[in-house]
């Protein structure tokens, strides 16, 4: 995903962590039973339509008739009594006012998939940023990133493919790896999950959190843009890196949300970044919460 097509907008406000309080780019706190979660943007603006495989011009003018769709890049922060957890970490540096205190308090960083936009924030002019933290992927999506021979199968990744395998380097062993169906970080207050969703890229990952009774389900890049993604599931980015197994994973957790009433989070859908999905004549529909 390109930088240039979103606009960085600002909104400071002040919140609390670890007893700490720190300013933010635009934020929402809410609480999945007893952790709370923080929706942090670290940019905000339109995703453009021609981003979509074979989109069907009359289709675009249904579902984003501006050519346009609402989008974000988002991550997420869940603070239990024993853990601070990011879901990502952006591409442009999160928490640019307090940036230093909080990531001192990180204990987990859990990425979805290696694609910028969801790990450039763990560097800041070529340095570690979280330095008590470790960083965890798929086993397959670290196999598929660090593997000097995945860019023969994808030549137009090479900025991405040496990026990615940069960014682990400097994480060293703190770079860390977990396999799909495993509780990747559990407390007294909490667990988390890790769940197969591979297709946009080979090893993408999405989480579920479960809390009291609550549950959480963070979204990846299973939708780019929700207004024309949720009720056709089936039309694929070309950031998807095997679309037809992207379109499945889209399907089948679209169709475990609105079946499970599960809130949603993720990194693509509008601020906040949460909501809801229900069942549509055609396809699903996605609501902001
Ligand atoms: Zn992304």
């Amino acid at each position: 995903m390109r930088v240039a097509m979103f606009l960085c907008v600002f909104v400071f406000t002040v919140f609390g962590i670890g007893g700490r309080a720190f300013a933010s780019a635009n934020t929402r706190e809410f609480k999945v039973g007893d952790v709370v979660v923080w929706a942090i943007a670290d940019s905000l603006g339109e995703r453009d339509m021609s981003v979509f495989i074979g989109l069907d011009p009359e289709v675009q003018k249904q579902y984003a008739p501006s050519g346009k769709s609402p989008s974000a890049i988002m991550a997420f922060l869940v603070k239990t009594k024993s853990e601070t957890i990011l879901i990502d970490v952006g591409m442009n540096g999160l928490f640019p006012a307090g940036l230093a205190e909080i990531s001192a308090d990180v204990t987990k960083i859990f990425i979805t998939h290696m694609h910028g936009d969801h790990i450039n924030g763990l560097v800041k002019d070529g340095k570690k940023v979280f330095n008590g933290a470790k960083v965890l992927a798929s086993v397959r999506e670290r196999e598929f990133w660090l593997d000097e021979k995945s860019v023969e199968k994808f030549p137009d990744r090479k900025a991405g493919l040496d990026s990615a395998r940069a960014i682990m380097g400097l994480y060293g062993s703190d770079a860390l790896s977990f396999e799909y169906g495993d509780i990747v970080a559990r407390g007294d207050d909490f667990e988390l999950k890790a769940i197969d969703a591979h297709g946009h890229t080979p090893g993408h990952t999405v989480f579920m959190l479960t809390s009291a009774g609550e549950r959480l389900l963070f979204w990846a890049d299973l939708s780019h843009a929700a207004s024309l993604q949720f009720p056709r599931p089936d039309i694929n980015a070309t950031y998807d890196m095997n679309p037809e197994e992207a379109a499945k994973a889209r399907l089948h957790f679209m169709d475990m949300a609105a079946t499970e009433k599960l809130t949603i989070a993720g990194v693509h859908l509008p601020f906040p970044g949460v909501g809801t999905v229900e069942k549509a004549d055609s396809g699903y529909i996605y609501k902001t919460r």
